[in-house]
């Protein structure tokens, strides 16, 4: 079976790029039947967070991501939190030591900046100079146990090309002389990313390795690593970075990255998850890009994953949002946008009518919006009618606009509510046959008064939105034809 792992470090809040890579292995892992483990890495004390990692699991699961082995869940190879694995850590460092492929560094960190400092070539990753590397192992076990400190690096063999078969990039290699011997345990007792990475992939029995493009030339110390301690390699995929419109990494300045941000702003879980899997792959064909999470399952393949950085849509994300929305039937719309709408100090009280209704306005909102919260925003106008002194003024000179409204007002008297908009039909043909007046005319005054705007929703869609929502218990109410009118003649 194959065993795939999603491993972030819980220092923040989860950005979009790292939810694609664990949707990638998500949707590779399902689509192979395969298992899915979700890894803390939470070795870097000072940054990592608990609530980070609560978080990160609360979003990862909004977003659709499930793991079958975990922190939250446990499983065969539990802990699943690298800072409650220093033991076993420790024992492999142990054994690297013994068999000479790793040795201790009693270098402090400024001995290390000066070495940094007077480095011939100042701008060179490489780091460090390999100092402590031929040290007696036996006098160097003298010093620690006499209580001096030290860290474990690992032995970076030299005159070597390291090489290994990308699923995505296909064959690379590193000249294994450009490496540096890297720490892989502090004299904290605390391991580097490097190394820690490396036990648990293969006491985890991870076979498959997709992580993001950053992290390659991190690849090349660990198959050191693999080979230093006879584990079996995993296969390996790097993904292209997630990049803004202008070819940067994607940030802040590019608009939302995190997940959080993007629930806030009200996009559907499954409109971020098919946008994501879309990042970078595609099922190619005629396909259509509206795809539901069990059919991207169905149709990914990780040897179609592309090479080329992927570029963040806003614009796209946005209109793939509007089309999921329009996907959900009425009840699943409404129960959606009810927090956003909650947000907006909205007070529903809950029954099927009630969510049936919010959701059919929110479809109807959804032609001229994006976003849940932006929907919810919206809804203000079934509540309120926002007409300006100046809209009124035309109104009030136009003689046909007030026989309009006069007559339309007159008819609503006999009505009861809700009243439909067959009703609005027959009132203008019955204003047609009185007064002649027809077309814009008829219809802009009753907008206008109606609406208090010139565009917008259609009044087909309005008129027994406002009629049916005022009988429900909604807080502040929703206002419908007849207290409308009364704002234009002024009582
Ligand atoms: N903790 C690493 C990160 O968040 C994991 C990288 C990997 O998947 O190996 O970048």
């Amino acid at each position: 079976m194959i065993r795939l792992r999603f491993a972030p470090s819980p220092t923040g809040f989860v950005h979009v790029g790292n939810a694609r890579t664990a949707l990638f292995n998500y949707l590779h892992a399902r689509r192979k039947q395969g298992a899915l483990i979700l890894r803390i890495e939470d070795t870097d004390v000072e940054r990592s967070k608990r609530e980070y990692e609560e978080n990160l699991i609360h979003d990862m699961k909004w977003l659709g991501i499930e793991w079958d082995e975990g922190p939250d869940k446990g499983g065969q190879f539990a802990p699943y939190r690298q800072s409650e694995r220093l033991e076993i850590y420790k024992k492999y460092a142990d054994q690297l030591i013994d068999f000479g492929n790793a040795y201790y560094c009693f270098c402090s960190a400024e001995d290390l900046q000066k070495e940094k400092e007077n480095a011939p070539d100042k701008d060179s990753a490489a780091g460090y100079s390999g100092k402590c590397r031929n040290l007696d192992i036996q006098e160097s076990k003298k010093r620690i146990a006499n209580g001096e400190e030290a860290a474990i690096r690992l032995k970076i063999p030299r005159d070597k090309t390291i090489e290994f078969f990308d699923l995505v990039r296909e064959k690379v290699t590193f000249d294994s002389n450009l490496l540096s011997d890297p720490v892989i345990l502090r004299s904290s007792g605390m391991p580097a990313y490097n190394y820690s990475v490396v036990i648990d992939d293969f006491l985890m029995q991870v076979t498959m390795v997709i992580r993001g493009e950053d992290h390659i030339s991190n690849t090349a110390r660990q198959l050191v690593l693999y080979d230093a301690l006879s584990f079996e390699r995993p296969q390996f995929g790097h993904l292209s970075m997630v990049m803004g419109e202008d070819n940067t990494k994607l940030s802040k300045r590019h608009g939302s990255t995190s997940l959080i941000q993007f629930r806030e702003e009200g996009y559907l879980p499954e409109a971020l998850f098919n946008y994501l899997a879309l990042l970078g792959w595609s099922p190619g064909g005629n396909t259509d890009v509206i795809l539901t999470r069990d059919k991207l399952i169905e149709l990914f393949n990780i040897k179609k994953v592309s090479k080329s950085p992927a570029i963040f849509d806003y614009q796209k994300l946005k209109w793939m949002n509007r089309e999921h929305i329009r996907r959900l039937d009425d009840n699943q719309l409404g129960e959606r946008i009810l927090p956003f709408l909650e947000k907006e100090q909205f007070q529903v009280k809950l029954n099927s009518e009630s969510i049936q209704w919010i959701g059919k306005a929110a479809r109807v909102l959804s032609n001229y919006n994006y976003l849940l919260s932006e929907i919810a925003r919206d809804f203000v106008q079934f509540t309120t009618l926002d007409i300006s002194t100046e809209s009124l003024e035309h109104l009030h000179s136009s003689e046909s606009a007030i026989k309009v409204l006069s007559l339309l007002r007159e008819e609503l008297t006999k009505t009861t509510a809700p009243v439909p908009f067959s009703f609005i039909l027959e009132v203008t043909k019955k204003i047609q046959e009185l007064y002649g007046i027809k077309g814009k005319e008829l219809y802009h005054p009753i907008r206008l008064a109606l609406t208090g705007k010139e565009s917008g929703i259609e009044l087909k869609d309005f008129i027994p939105l406002i009629e049916t929502g005022a009988l429900l218990e909604i807080q502040p109410a929703v206002l419908p034809m007849i207290p409308r009118l009364h704002k234009f003649f002024g009582n």
